[in-house]
């Protein structure tokens, strides 16, 4: 397929290539959507086998981020950028400041932040060049770590949830069991452990369930035996692909909602979740905390303000299942419109 043809068939606007020769920077920037302002995507690090699969991915992915912008309610487009190299060895100064040059010749129309390969110590390099960036270190007006605001929203997306479900969303009348404690599980236990509720956590390195073990009594659960864990939520905050057709049939739980990227291996795992009874928070809209908060730079950096933001996850995720009751739809497919419905009523302005 021509790069025209992909660029139509998802609806890009921009794909531009970054090269320059003596910092060896090879760069893709996909701009999905510029309609509800400048498109903000991570910026990925990655030793790509090929441009084809680099290009593919940045499509993806920056399509992506215009529904999770639009979802989140930000004056934001979807963008990604992938820079071709292997993110132990081919990083320097002047790899990154080549691409923030790039990127400041873009005028408003991409800003970058960290994704996987790339930290906020690069994002710090782009800002030398320019100030389409952020996730930068709070000494330069950043907003920190994400990871305790992607938790954050995802307890409010879990009170939604136990309101549409229960009719309450008190967090400590139910149980949870939490895959994978690194950054967003940890905060997330924290948080749950917080309004004394029981909670079941797993994770691959048995370093970071320790703690929770130890300082907030969580109970400690064998890897494999997470999906059968007897919690009202499970809530996946490891990696993606995790409700399939394996895990769907053993899961006892009332809801799923969790921190996770990419919890369905496909569209049909949520179809066999409603019809177990099991609800299902859509991960881009319950995961939206550390992009609120990283896009809270653009205004100058304020907890409050990122605070407030993320709060209104509860109010999201609560408009989504209201929307998939009434038109009889899947939630997953309910975050959609409303994302679709916003970017168009704004494209009408
Ligand atoms: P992290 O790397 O800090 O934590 C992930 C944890 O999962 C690690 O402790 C890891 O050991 C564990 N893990 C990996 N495989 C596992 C398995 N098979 N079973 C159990 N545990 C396993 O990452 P994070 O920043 O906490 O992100 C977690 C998830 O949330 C990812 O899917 C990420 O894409 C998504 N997410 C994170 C953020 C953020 O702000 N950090 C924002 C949006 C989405």
């Amino acid at each position: 397929m021509s790069v025209f043809e992909s660029l139509s068939e998802l609806g890009h606007e921009q794909v531009a290539y970054f090269h320059h020769r003596d910092s060896r920077l090879r760069c893709i920037v996909a701009i999905h959507s510029t309609v509800l302002g400048p498109a903000l995507g991570g910026l990925r690090m990655w030793p790509y086998a090929d441009e084809a699969e680099a290009l593919k991915d940045a499509l993806k992915q920056s399509r992506a981020m215009t529904y999770r912008a639009a979802l989140a309610g930000l004056n934001l487009g979807g963008a990604k950028a992938v820079l071709i190299g292997n993110p132990e060895t081919d990083k320097s100064e002047a790899l990154f400041r080549a691409l923030g040059r790039f990127i400041a010749g873009m005028g408003d129309r991409y800003i970058a932040t960290e994704d996987v390969g790339t930290t906020m110590e690069d994002m710090d390099l782009i800002r030398r060049e320019t100030d389409r960036v952020v996730g930068v270190h709070p000494v330069n007006g950043g907003s920190g770590d994400p990871a305790p605001f992607t938790a954050l929203g995802t307890y409010h997306g879990i009170r939604a949830s136990l309101e549409r479900r229960f009719g309450s969303g008190e967090i400590g009348r139910y149980s949870y069991a939490v895959q994978g404690v690194g950054g967003v599980g940890y905060h997330l236990v924290k948080l749950l452990r917080g309004e004394g509720a029981k909670v079941f956590v797993t994770d691959i390195n048995q370093e970071r369930v320790e703690p929770l073990v130890d300082e907030f009594r969580a109970e400690s659960v064998p890897m494999h035996q997470i999906y059968d864990v007897d919690a009202t939520v499970f809530s996946p905050c490891a990696m993606g692909g995790i409700i399939n057709e394996d895990t769907v049939p053993r899961l006892k739980c009332k809801i799923v909602a969790g921190g996770a990227n990419n919890q369905l291996e496909s569209n049909e795992c949520a179809t066999q979740l409603e019809g177990r009874g099991i609800l299902y928070a859509p991960d881009y809209a319950i995961n939206a905390g550390g992009l609120m908060n990283v896009a809270a730079e653009l205004e100058g950096y304020s907890e409050a303000r990122a605070r407030r933001m993320v709060g209104t996850i509860h109010d999201i995720v609560a408009r989504i299942f209201e929307t998939a009751v009434r038109d009889k739809i899947p939630s997953w497919q309910a975050a959609d419109k409303l994302a679709e419905e916003r970017i168009r009523a704004i494209r009408m302005l």
